[in-house]
């Protein structure tokens, strides 16, 4: 795929995806939220980014986020910054500090250690629960069977959980996996829905995703 040059030319081509994939199933693109997501690449290259107009990133390292973030919010406060990857809970606190939405809560301690920090911080960032969603043991996420108990745990420790996010297992289809992480949305009336990267986030919006999280068809290769 040949990608346009400028990056409000690649950021117009996936609104216009998005729109018309959204009208094709009966959905306001504008309940679709679009996250860049700008890992592996440097405060010069999202700066062209936030110029044309975008305001929601995301990254998956809270270390590579501290490193280049606070200079570009500094210059731009009504950025919304989400975190995306796997989180230890020894970052915890850090990543309440610098994240507005954190996308990868996924295991008892982590909730344990969030609670604490937003506690000792006065800041309540938004939550999704990671759901391992294609039962993959290298990836992060709580098994299906363990998302109910992790869910009541969340409860317990007031975290703002707003919905569920998966990486649906590589090279084979998605569709499967995206219908059901919405179906287990809905099964316990969460609203929000992060699935769909660069390669599949138009499938992803047929089945009901409110948040995709596009990097490489923003910001080109990471190399
Ligand atoms: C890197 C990453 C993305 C973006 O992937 P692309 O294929 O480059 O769009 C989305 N979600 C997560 C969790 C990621 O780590």
């Amino acid at each position: 795929m040949s990608q346009p040059e400028t990056a409000a030319d690649r950021l117009s081509a996936i609104h216009a995806r998005m729109a018309h994939i959204a009208k094709i199933a009966g959905r306001n693109p504008a309940d679709v939220v679009l996250i860049a997501i700008s890992k592996k690449h440097s405060a010069d290259a999202i700066r062209p980014m936030i110029a044309a107009g975008q305001r929601v990133f995301g990254e998956n390292r809270v270390q590579e986020a501290a490193d280049k973030w606070p200079e570009l919010l500094a210059e731009t406060p009504d950025i919304s910054l989400h975190l995306v990857g796997q989180l230890q809970s020894n970052k915890a606190e850090e990543a309440v500090a610098l994240f507005d939405v954190i996308h990868s809560v996924d295991r008892p301690s982590l909730v344990t250690a969030l609670a604490r920090a937003q506690q000792k911080l006065g800041k309540r960032p938004g939550c999704y629960i990671q759901v391992n969603i294609g039962g993959e043991v290298q990836k992060g996420g709580c098994t299906v069977a363990d998302l109910p108990g992790l869910l009541g745990l969340t409860k317990e420790a007031k975290l703002d959980v707003v919905g569920l996010m998966a990486v649906p297992p590589a090279a084979i289809e998605a569709a499967p996996f995206f219908a059901l992480l919405a179906k287990l949305a809905r099964d316990h009336g969460l609203a929000g829905l992060s699935m769909g990267m660069s390669d599949d986030f138009e499938t992803a919006v047929m089945l009901g995703a409110t948040h995709i999280r596009i990097g490489s068809a923003l910001f080109g290769s990471r190399g």
